[in-house]
């Protein structure tokens, strides 16, 4: 399956917070050991199962909170099973109910060290980005490097630190075998590509973010591309087509599996960016 992306849902601020029902969505595998689990098709969640506890990768809103401890109870699982969650980066869509999901489950939380000073520093950039959505300060149990990998029961998880969207941003990478054939595959989870806050408009307003993020995150994605992923999944699912073979996972069938895609993502990405900064060159 090529890679793929689709539009941004309208209004989502509005949808999320108010109703976030309209975009639920059941709990589906995209990965041996690996389940998606936010319970809504705006930003991404995935549960890990490590075979001694699970580690969640990002949390979602507070708002549509329920649609995730929905999704785990649905997958067979108890929030006690979650012992390490890990944020991608500070925006309120992705860590808004890490507070909320610590607390029932008891699980540490871990991010950047770089974006937990982001988020303490600039709540209006990070946790208070909307008035619509209320998200709660956590506490950080521990920042990520890039030489140790957080590891839980068979799963080693590597952090990789990916400047660009926000100045902390980490992107996940980790292995998995398949039951059914005992090959192994990498999945990959790239932290934040959005160009929301890759952009002059964004920087001229901003207290913490310069336009040198931007221009790492364009030098570092040739180097990034070259990195082998089989499953590169979305940390927002229109980034990267998945819905479209929800319900359709088995060890045999691997719907997911693709080599290509990664790469593919990386440099569509690379090309939104380079357009935002060529349009406001021409602008001037
Ligand atoms: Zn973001």
């Amino acid at each position: 399956m090529p890679f793929c992306c689709s539009p941004s849902i309208p209004n989502v601020f509005d949808v999320i917070s108010e109703r976030p029902w309209e975009i639920a969505v059941p709990p589906f595998q995209v990965a041996p050991r690996t389940y998606y689990v936010s319970g809504q098709r705006w930003a991404g969640s995935y549960l890990i199962d490590t075979g001694d506890g699970c580690i969640l990768v990002d949390t979602g809103v507070l708002e549509s909170c329920p649609l995730l401890v929905e999704s785990v109870h649905e997958l067979g699982y108890s929030l006690r099973d979650i012992r390490i969650i890990l944020v991608s980066h500070a925006h309120v869509d992705h860590c808004g109910a890490a507070g909320m999901l610590a607390h029932l489950s008891g699980a540490d939380v871990l991010m950047s060290g770089e974006d937990e000073e982001f988020m303490r520093a600039c709540p209006e950039e990070t946790l208070a980005i909307d008035p619509r959505l209320r998200a709660q300060p956590f506490e950080v149990s521990g920042h990520f490097s890039d030489d140790e990998p957080v590891t839980l029961g068979e799963v080693s998880v590597r952090t990789l630190l990916t400047p660009g969207h926000t100045c902390g941003c980490t992107s996940f990478f980790w292995d998995v075998e398949n039951p059914a054939s005992g090959e192994r595959y990498t999945v990959g989870m790239h932290g934040g590509v959005g160009v929301n806050t890759m952009n002059d408009e964004y920087y001229a307003s901003s207290a913490y973010l310069t336009p040198a993020l931007r221009e790492r995150f364009v030098e570092d994605a040739g180097r990034l591309a070259r990195m082998h992923v089989d499953i590169a999944l979305p940390s927002h699912p229109n980034q990267i087509e998945i819905m479209d073979r929800a319900g359709s996972y088995t060890d045999e069938a691997q719907p997911y599996l693709d080599a290509g895609v990664w790469a593919e993502f990386l440099a569509e990405r690379v090309r939104q960016v380079r357009e935002a900064m060529g349009s406001q060159v021409s602008r001037r």
